[in-house]
């Protein structure tokens, strides 16, 4: 049996993260401060005598004998990591120097929950992990983006210099189950909308393009990197190549409600990214010939029925 840390294991991401890994047969704590997760996630595991739950914050030490570390803490919907942007900065830089210091003390594993926003507005469509990005150093973005760009720097000196395990995964667009109502991003956003008859909200033109990963697809490649080969580090892109303009995703939600809400042009965001798909050919050669197998319909239709549910509550 290993015991295993998630950070934000209390997030929409680590929930299920943390489920999977003790129905795997794992001793798991699950460390949140709770700014965007919710005891609501993980209340299902709270019986369960492997399952520990922690109010901690990152940006303090923490002290626990655990054999993986899965560094998840972060708020990661633009609204949220806007609101407090110095913390969202010490979240990611800060809290990873302590995460990756407890890896270093105890000899664990540790897996950082990178991102796609690290190549900001790419400039190379689809993005190769061998592409550098292209990001505003000090735009709205930026106390996400180059939070997690300095994080992926930690994670690869404290390797190189102090021989931690490490390894670095880089997330793109994911959505599913526990994803918050009110989590401002795009898919959940439009669902809400939809199902609550409202005007469908699109910034800018609706001509942007993002690729969505449904949550299962990714939590199975997480835990096919952590196990690759001790030597191999990453960054590895985890995404879902199928490629949507926010335009086709709004009609394609309007559908499957089979809502009468009408679409609305919004401003669009600075620095809101115009293109993104991963390139997953990394991916698929280190990890087993994963690939995701939930489509979009698929996906969004199970989306609909949970905050169907929710908002009934
Ligand atoms: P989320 O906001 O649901 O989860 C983040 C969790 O971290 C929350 O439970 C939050 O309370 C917790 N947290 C935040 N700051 C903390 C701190 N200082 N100390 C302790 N806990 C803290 O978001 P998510 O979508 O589940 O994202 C999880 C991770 O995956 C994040 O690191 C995010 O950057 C990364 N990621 C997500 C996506 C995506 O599309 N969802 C894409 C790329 C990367
Ligand atoms: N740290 C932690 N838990 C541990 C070990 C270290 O939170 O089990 C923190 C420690 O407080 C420090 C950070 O991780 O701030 C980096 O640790 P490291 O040993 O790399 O650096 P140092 O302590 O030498 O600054
Ligand atoms: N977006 C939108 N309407 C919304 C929320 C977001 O059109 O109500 C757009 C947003 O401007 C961006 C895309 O959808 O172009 C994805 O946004 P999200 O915040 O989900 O993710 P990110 O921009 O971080 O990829």
């Amino acid at each position: 049996m290993k015991k295993i840390l998630v950070t934000g294991g209390a997030g929409f991401i680590g929930s299920h993260l943390c489920e999977r890994l003790l129905n795997e047969g794992n001793e798991v704590i699950c460390l949140d401060n709770y700014f965007t997760g919710s005891k609501k996630n993980i209340i299902h595991l709270l019986g369960n005598p492997f399952f520990e739950l922690v109010r901690h914050d990152i940006t303090e030490p923490y002290y626990a004998e655990v054999d993986e570390i899965y560094n998840l803490a972060c708020p990661a919907s633009p609204i949220h990591y806007q609101y407090d942007p110095i913390k969202t900065i010490k979240t990611s830089v800060v809290g990873a120097t302590n995460m990756l210091g407890l890896a270093k003390r105890v000899n664990a594993k540790i897996l950082q929950a990178s991102t796609s926003e690290v190549y900001g507005d790419p400039k190379i469509h689809p993005q190769p992990e061998t592409y550098w990005g292209n990001v505003n150093p000090i735009g709205l973005r930026s106390c996400y983006d180059e939070g997690k760009r300095c994080a992926e720097s930690l994670f690869i000196n404290y390797h190189k210099q102090n021989d931690v395990r490490i390894k670095i995964i880089r997330i793109f667009n994911t959505y599913g189950t526990r994803m918050n109502t009110n989590d401002g991003r795009v898919i959940s956003n439009f669902i809400v909308q939809a199902l609550q008859g409202k005007d469908i909200t699109i910034y800018g033109d609706g001509t942007q393009t993002r690729s969505f990963q449904y949550v299962d697809d990714l939590v199975e490649g997480m835990i096919r990197m952590m196990h690759t080969d001790e030597k191999f580090t990453g960054p590895v892109n985890i995404g879902n190549p199928l490629e949507y303009s926010m335009l086709q995703l709004a009609e394609e939600v309007i559908k499957l409600t089979n809502s009468s809400s009408k679409i609305i042009f919004k401003p669009l965001p600075e620095d809101d990214p115009m293109k993104r798909k991963p390139d997953i050919s990394l991916a698929k050669k280190v990890l087993n010939n994963w690939e995701p197998v939930v489509g979009l319909e698929e996906g969004l239709t199970k989306v609909i029925t949970y905050f169907d549910n929710v908002l009934a509550e």
